[in-house]
């Protein structure tokens, strides 16, 4: 039976993938990369939900106004003279545009006001091409988290072989949240009671953070370069104040404030419609099930680790957990991938 297990387990894990030696996290490690294994992105597609497309000729303007008019945070490109999905659209792309053009407060960004989304990917995309990611209903959802960590994305969708339809976009939120739900019917797998100090799960080193006095446009330049989601938000003590994630930039298009990049991170985190009041946070000292818990519970990407002084010393963030549940028991490290 061992033996049979192990055998179905290779054959589900995508071929030719770096393996390296993994924490000893127990026996009962692998629990939930079992799970994921045998579980198709089928069963993690919601019965009903939106989905926004956007064609290629579309002004890049128009595009970003109609993710916020839709409340949704991206959109898979479509391009019709190829008819077929090119690629996807996100918030990362919106802070690409502004990152580039931006000249100087209350300048228009004539590119932005003007190029077509498939003008921004013949310059943007001309090094770095890639096509788009996704799956099929029938792929596992431990291929889902391998591919989304593999590809540093955090948009996956599901698209119908026989159709070509995209059915869903998967994320780490919606991967995390059913193996949450469904994960309680299983076992609970003794790791779960360690601390995140002990485990190790998330980033330590090297935190980037952005002081709440300084301009978005440099909180943006961080974003581009260091290739983060989210940066905590500190003040002159270097405490934690705030949290400004990419998914906020796009309050400067839905409040169209985006020729100002000028005002400082803390007015734009004030200025925000809709937002989460306070940072959340977790403590070395916590367990991965507490710290868990707390991040499916507030639906967000990552919690911030901080000392007794509220000092930033880690993030946690959705990729870390699923890598760590996921990856790790399968001798899968994101830095090899
Ligand atoms: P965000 O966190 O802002 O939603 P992502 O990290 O998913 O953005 O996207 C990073 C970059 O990768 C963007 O340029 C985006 O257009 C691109 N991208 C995102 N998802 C996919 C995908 N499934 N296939 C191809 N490119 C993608
Ligand atoms: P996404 O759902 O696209 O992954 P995020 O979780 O990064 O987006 O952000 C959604 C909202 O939640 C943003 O307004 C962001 O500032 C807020 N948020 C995310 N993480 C935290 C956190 N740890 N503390 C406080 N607010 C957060
Ligand atoms: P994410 O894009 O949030 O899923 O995170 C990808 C990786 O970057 C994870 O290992 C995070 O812990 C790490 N990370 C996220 N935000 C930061 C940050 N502000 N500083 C350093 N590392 C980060």
């Amino acid at each position: 039976m061992e033996l049979m297990e192990q055998e179905t387990q290779q054959q589900l894990i995508p071929e030719e993938l770096p393996l390296f030696q993994a924490p000893d996290l127990g026996e009962d490690a692998g629990l939930y990369m079992e799970f994921m294994m045998k579980s198709p992105c089928y069963d993690a597609i919601p019965t009903s939900c939106k989905l926004v497309v956007f064609d290629t000729s579309l002004q890049i303007k128009k595009a970003f106004l109609a993710l916020v008019a839709n409340g949704v945070r991206a959109a898979p490109l479509w391009d019709s003279k190829k008819h077929c999905f090119v690629g996807m659209l996100t918030i990362t792309d919106f802070i690409n545009i502004l990152h580039r053009y931006y000249k100087a407060p209350l300048v228009q960004i004539y590119e932005l006001e003007e190029h077509k989304i498939e003008t921004w990917r013949d310059i943007y995309l001309q090094s770095s091409f890639r096509p788009l990611i996704h799956l099929s209903p029938g792929d596992s959802l431990f291929h889902a988290v391998y591919s989304l960590i593999k590809n540093k994305i955090h948009r996956l969708p599901v698209m119908d072989p026989a159709s070509g339809n995209i059915l869903h976009i998967l994320t780490h939120k919606r991967l995390l949240k059913f193996l949450h739900l469904f994960g309680d019917t299983l076992p609970r797998p003794r790791f779960m009671r360690r601390t995140i100090q002990e485990l190790g799960i998330g980033t330590f080193r090297d935190i980037a953070v952005v002081q709440d006095t300084s301009t978005v446009y440099s909180a943006l330049e961080i974003f581009v370069e260091r290739r983060v989601s989210a940066l905590p938000v500190v003040n002159e003590s270097g405490q934690v104040v705030g949290l400004y994630s990419r998914f906020d930039v796009i309050h400067l298009a839905a409040q169209k404030v985006y020729n100002n990049l000028d005002i400082s991170v803390g007015d734009a985190l004030r200025l925000r419609s809709l937002c989460l009041e306070g940072v959340l946070m977790c403590y070395p000292h916590e367990t991965l099930e507490v710290v868990i818990d707390r991040i499916v519970r507030e639906q967000v990407h990552r919690l911030v680790l901080v000392d007794e002084a509220l000092r930033p010393r880690g993030i946690v963030s959705l990729s870390d957990i699923l890598q760590a549940l996921v990856l790790t028991p399968a001798g899968l490290d994101r830095n090899n991938l």
